[in-house]
């Protein structure tokens, strides 16, 4: 039987991630009537690196959301390993050369601060349980509080998106996933103006143990510690055999005395889909932005300037419809034409990193030498979603000497 809904709203974002809490900002600035929803209470944390490239902070000023920025600013990136060290500015382009790093319980509730202001409606403690569709269309969702009636719904719900799959998404994990672990270390060089990566990540501490297919990281976070983690690629014809969070552990080790470390705080672990590895990510009336539509750099799992990019790129799409406008397959393009090939491209070097043999070989090369002064510049604008012109054919030849075939599409956003 037909029921009245208890609420309406024009636009319901669910989920106040950074992309959820960016697309409703937007939607209000757009006009819209905005209902923010998310399934945690206000100190949610969220287990991630915290970096904020350049990329992120450009669109974060972009939204006059500079408010939400710590005062801690850094550089670039500097790359350690294989005998070598490389430090990798971040470049001088349209984004600008300034990036910065904020921990996740003060850099989303800072945000979700700004959606209120901007006079979104904001719940916490509600998620979003089900969902009234019709030809594909949303008419209402089933919320803690009650039945919400809306015209348009961004969904922003993160990496497993229980929302997303009710209206049909699936996650490709034959393409390249993450799996990643973080801990936060007391550290008398928590104010170091660079991110430092260790792309040589050993599962012990002699090096004579196995070279694990990912890195390590430190990304002062300027209040006293440091963010330190680690994280694998993984497929599901390659399994990373990594336990996370017994590797922070060996890698923080490693570390301690280079960093003053304190010990581990608050490790936890999570799993990343990456390069828009996941189908059906719109419907009619609806589309999903940041995680949820796997919007991460297949090379870092740095996916909070993608979460922010996607949410203004999402409401720029609905803002701009007119009443017989249809998501469903303008999203996606829409996402292949700002993303596709970035993605495409971090992929294919990603996917590198998951054969056991390419790392010791191509690790050492890369790092000293001629390598070290090209290579690894070019490997920080990919691991700082910074790619440049040159990058691409970069990427090629390195697939190629690995002896690869032709780097395939893969799953992009697709329509089962
Ligand atoms: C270990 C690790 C390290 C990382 N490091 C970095 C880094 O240094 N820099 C970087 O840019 N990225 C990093 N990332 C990726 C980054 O964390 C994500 O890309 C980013 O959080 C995506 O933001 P989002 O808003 O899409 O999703 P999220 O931040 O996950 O937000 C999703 C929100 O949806 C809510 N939600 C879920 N289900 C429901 C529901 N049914 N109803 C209502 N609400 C719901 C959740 O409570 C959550 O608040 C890292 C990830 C990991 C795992």
């Amino acid at each position: 039987m037909w029921r009245v809904s208890d609420y309406a709203f024009e636009c319901l974002v669910v989920g106040a991630g950074p992309a959820g809490s960016a697309a409703a900002i937007a939607a209000r600035r757009a006009g819209l009537e905005v209902l923010l929803i998310d399934a945690s209470g206000k100190r949610r944390d969220k287990t991630c690196g915290d970096g904020l490239t350049p990329r992120a902070v450009h669109t974060l000023r972009r939204l006059g959301l500079e408010s939400a920025l710590p005062g801690y600013r850094n550089r670039g990136l500097k790359l350690h390993g294989f005998g070598g060290d490389v430090t990798a500015a971040w470049p001088d382009g349209r984004y600008g050369t300034v990036g910065s790093a904020s921990p996740r319980v003060v850099f989303d509730n800072a945000l979700v601060e700004e959606a209120a202001k901007a006079g979104a409606t904001v719940w916490q403690d509600c998620p979003a349980t089900g969902v009234d569709l019709r030809d594909g269309r949303i008419r209402s969702v089933t919320t803690a509080r009650g039945e919400v009636a809306v015209k348009w719904v961004i969904v922003a719900d993160g990496v497993r998106s229980p929302f997303g799959k009710l209206l049909g998404r699936t996650w490709h994990k034959s393409e390249v996933y993450g799996i990643a672990a973080r801990s936060y270390c007391a550290s008398p060089r928590s104010d170091d103006p660079w991110m430092h990566s260790h792309v040589e990540l050993r599962d012990g501490a002699e090096a004579a143990r196995a070279i694990q297919p990912g890195y390590g990281w430190i990304f002062p976070l300027g209040n006293g510690t440091v963010n330190l983690g680690c994280g694998a690629l993984s497929t599901d014809a390659r399994p990373a055999r990594v336990n996370t969070k017994k590797l922070l552990v060996q890698y923080a080790a490693q570390q301690r005395e280079a960093w003053g470390l304190g010990p581990e705080q608050d490790v936890a672990s999570a799993l990343l889909p990456m390069g828009g590895a996941v189908s059906n990510v719109a419907g009619p009336n609806w589309a999903l932005i940041g995680d949820a539509a796997a919007c991460v750099n297949p090379l870092n799992g740095e996916g909070i300037d993608y979460g922010l990019e996607t949410a203004v790129m999402a409401v720029d799409l609905i803002a701009g419809a007119g009443k017989a406008a249809d998501l469903t397959l303008a999203w996606p393009l829409a996402l292949r034409e700002a993303h596709g090939e970035a993605f495409s491209l971090a992929r294919t070097a990603a996917r590198l990193l998951t054969y056991p043999q390419f790392l010791p070989l191509a690790g050492p090369m890369a790092m000293r030498g001629l390598g070290g002064r090209y290579l690894m510049p070019a490997a920080a604008r990919l691991m700082g979603n910074l790619v440049a012109e040159e990058d691409k054919d970069l990427v090629a030849r390195a697939w190629r000497a690995a002896g690869r075939v032709a780097p395939r599409g893969g799953v992009l956003w697709g329509v089962d």
